[in-house]
């Protein structure tokens, strides 16, 4: 289990240097990438603000069938690699950014 701070999680979607829709995120369990402009394009919203509490959340093959899986993290199995703590201790499972250096 990797755990990192809200800031080092942003950091690592910063370190992709690629605009917020196209930074890309791994499934835990089915390993697609995916990113904000992959889930528009799946039918999961129109824009940012309708996709963002699926980004990192849930895999892209709950809006389209041909792709990933049906996984998600508000399920009730917990199965996930990455832990976001926030300022105030919480704990909040996501999607795995992909990091420059595993690129
Ligand atoms: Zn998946």
């Amino acid at each position: 289990m990797i755990t990192m701070t809200l800031d080092e999680f942003l950091a690592a979607i910063k370190s992709q240097n690629k605009d917020i829709l196209d930074v890309t995120f791994q499934c835990p369990r089915c390993k697609t990438l995916q990113s904000a402009n992959d889930l528009i394009a799946a039918g999961a919203g129109k824009n940012l603000d309708e996709v963002e509490r699926y980004l990192a959340f849930s895999c892209i093959g709950r809006f389209d069938k041909s792709k990933g899986c049906d996984w998600t993290l508000g399920g009730v199995f917990q199965f996930h690699e990455l832990e976001v703590i926030d300022s105030h201790g919480k704990v909040h499972p996501r999607f795995l950014p992909v990091m420059q250096c595993i690129k």
